[in-house]
């Protein structure tokens, strides 16, 4: 039984073409052999993604599958051209650029928007909250720069091409059960662009793109979170016949601090107070993003209280309130006692009275925790 390719491509059968495009790009990125390395199904699924995609990507196919289904689309002659992978840079050349294996009859239809490339880029939680920049490499789709994108040895001449006649595309009837049926095909000798080179381009095998190996430095803005992606406009594959580059997203990782918890711009700092140390007051050293810093603990300072340092936690990403530091107050009962500490404690004990252990405020534990983590 053969998949529902709407259902593998996960849209309705009302979508679009650039919804099925979208949803099939969507899918090759994820599933890719060379990227995903953690779905163990991953190469079967992109396989299925690829021929439900020359399945939909056609009006022909598509309206044949429509009627009659699977047993429609192998009685005119449809099988799957899909092959298997090259490298990740060969789909993206195939699919992007270059050749068509998949005979989607896409013809030469003007400029096209290159695709988007996604990277990824870590910085620290110091650098999250500073601002900086990361160094990317990526390896994108790009024109030749020996050739300028013709796909023609530089000084050779261009010629119209003969099979197709220059219109990019090549068409063929066949008689099925179902009447006959005109398939559009990319031409397979000028891949659609109408002309060829006399000379081939060595550099690119004249298709006039090649993968290129690029570097970029990357501003991460302040107050960025882990998860969140920066977008470079034009930085992504080069477009064709004349269209604009796809972008670049850079998915940014926040490397988790170990000392600091993070609610949206606050950071929380737990540090632990000896129970004495809290009747009597004393300083603490607490980490911050600027290095350590002493704070003061007032005597009398109760488990679980909170004392705010204003604008020390992470700055706002545009508009808003930049964050505070929360240090949470963990006052520490001493345990393993010896006979000497047991005797002062209980000396202690027996002169404590009601105004020693009522509270200084009103607030409990329980909101005192609620609020830290609000
Ligand atoms: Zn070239
Ligand atoms: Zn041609």
């Amino acid at each position: 039984m053969k998949a529902d390719p709407y259902e593998v491509l996960g849209v309705s059968r009302e979508a679009s073409d650039q919804d099925i495009k979208k949803a099939f790009r969507k899918l090759a990125r994820e599933l890719h052999p060379d990227v995903n390395t953690e779905d163990p199904h991953a190469e079967e699924k992109f396989k299925a993604a690829a021929e439900a995609y020359e399945i939909l990507s056609d009006a022909e196919r598509r309206s044949v599958y429509d009627r009659y289904g699977h047993e429609g689309l192998s009685s005119s002659g449809f099988h799957s051209t899909f092959q298997g992978f090259g490298s990740f840079t060969d789909i993206f050349d195939a699919f992007f650029g270059g050749g068509d294996p998949f005979g989607s009859g896409r013809g030469r239809q003007g400029a096209m928007q290159g695709g988007d490339v996604a990277v990824q880029a870590e910085v620290s939680l110091h650098d999250a909250a500073r601002g900086t920049t990361v160094h990317v490499e990526y390896e994108r789709v790009g024109m030749c720069e020996t050739c300028k994108g013709n796909g023609a040895k530089p000084g050779t001449p261009i010629d119209t091409c003969g099979r197709c006649d220059g219109t990019g595309e090549l068409r063929t009837v066949a008689r099925t059960a179902f009447g006959q049926i005109v398939r559009t095909q990319v031409c397979d000798v000028c891949m659609g662009e109408g002309k060829t080179a006399r000379e081939p381009c060595d550099e690119c095998h004249g298709r006039g793109r090649r993968a290129v190996r690029t570097q970029l430095e990357v501003n991460v803005p302040a107050g960025i979170a882990d998860d969140q992606r920066i977008r470079l406009t034009g930085h992504g594959h080069a477009g064709e016949r004349g269209g604009p580059a796809g972008d670049l997203y850079v998915m940014v990782r926040v490397r988790p601090d170990e000392r600091f918890l993070r609610e949206g711009n606050d950071l929380i700092t737990v540090v632990d107070v000896p129970a004495p140390a809290a009747a009597l007051g004393t300083t603490v050293t607490v980490p911050t993003l600027e290095g350590d810093e002493e704070v003061e603990i007032e005597p009398g300072t109760q488990p679980g209280e909170l004392i705010t340092l204003k604008g020390r936690g992470m700055p706002a990403l545009r508009r808003g309130r930049a964050g505070d530091q929360i240090v949470v107050v963990n006052v520490v009962i001493p345990r393993n006692l010896s006979g000497e500490q047991r005797d002062l404690l209980e000396k202690l004990s027996g002169t404590l009275d009601a105004s020693n252990l009522e509270a200084a405020n009103a607030e409990g534990l329980f909101a005192k925790v609620k609020r830290a983590f609000r």
